[in-house]
């Protein structure tokens, strides 16, 4: 429909920009980070800076590619930053993060889309916080199998692949990303290797069936992935796919049933849920699965 959706009460943001939100802001800049936080406008922010965690978005703020969902810019990146690794790595430890989410913009225009920047980031979270655990959140590389094996042989606490929808609204909803190569990224990294929990993220609120995102659950399983997080779609801007309809409460703590049942370690699933969202619980709950 074209008519806007009213935001029910349980879609809440915080608006107090406390201290450690200046505080990391300025932070991110003096050392020309992004963070997802800011760039996906995540209605998170406050709350999750003020906890001391944050994800990292590296290898550039234009994306290569135009997901109808996303508040990321589009274009063609000019640069490739190579200290940005040692950046990120400090302002973690700045931050003193127990957990770190590392993510990036998709890189077409890289032949290994980025992966060495994502592993060289893993080793220099790990020389500077031996103790921090790191969440990689990547693209798809295009398939790409050994940009795959690189950032696998950085060894990721835990490796993050977001499906972001049902079969029957990938294409409208992701540009260029195809739900079958996801499955497959996500079932090539256990065969690299098994030991390292995966993750993936589905939007609901683009029009999908309730049976559509059970399916998207035993997809994801019947590939061994260990974590899901389920959140509410949330309209960027107007230029952004419309919000078809708001996921109750009690629907989203359904589907947590589900996932369980279903045996994923861990599902996180509510409105405001994002794909980092408590990203430090699910480390511990897949570490004792
Ligand atoms: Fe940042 Fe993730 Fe928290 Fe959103 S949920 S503010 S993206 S860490
Ligand atoms: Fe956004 Fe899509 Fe680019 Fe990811 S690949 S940053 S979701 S536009």
């Amino acid at each position: 429909s074209k008519v806007k959706e009213p935001k029910p009460e349980w879609i809440k943001i915080k608006l107090t920009a406390g201290e450690p939100y200046q505080e990391i802001k300025t932070m991110m800049r003096s050392k020309t980070l992004h963070t997802v936080c800011e760039e996906a406008r995540c209605p998170n922010i406050y709350e999750c800076w003020a906890n001391r965690t944050a994800t990292f978005m590296i290898l550039g703020d234009i994306c290569t590619r135009a997901c109808r969902f996303c508040a990321v810019n589009t274009g063609l990146p000019t640069e490739l930053d190579l200290q940005e690794p040692e950046r990120v790595a400090e302002a973690a430890e700045q931050m003193n993060l127990q957990h770190c989410v590392v993510t990036s913009v998709a890189r077409d225009d890289l032949t290994d889309g980025g992966a060495s920047i994502f592993a060289e980031t893993i080793k220099a979270i790990r020389r500077k916080l031996p103790l921090c655990s790191v969440e990689v959140l990547i693209p798809d590389f295009l398939g790409n199998k050994e940009a795959l094996q690189i950032v696998m042989d950085a060894k990721p606490d835990i490796l993050n692949h977001n499906i972001e929808t049902v079969e029957r609204l990938s294409d409208q909803v992701r540009a260029k990303a195809k739900y079958e190569r996801s499955l497959e990224l996500l079932k090539r990294s256990k065969e690299m290797n098994p030991d390292i929990p995966t993750k993936s993220s589905i939007m609901l609120g683009l029009g999908e069936e309730w049976d559509e995102i059970l399916q998207t659950m035993d997809d994801l399983r019947a590939v061994d992935c260990n974590i899901m997080t389920i959140g509410q779609y949330l309209q960027p801007s107007d230029k952004h796919l419309y919000v078809k309809r708001y996921v109750t409460p009690e629907e989203f703590a359904e589907l947590k049933k589900e996932g369980l049942a279903r045996g994923f370690s861990h599902v996180e699933s509510g409105p405001m849920v994002r794909s980092s969202y408590h990203a430090h619980e699910q480390v511990k709950s897949a570490a004792n699965a």
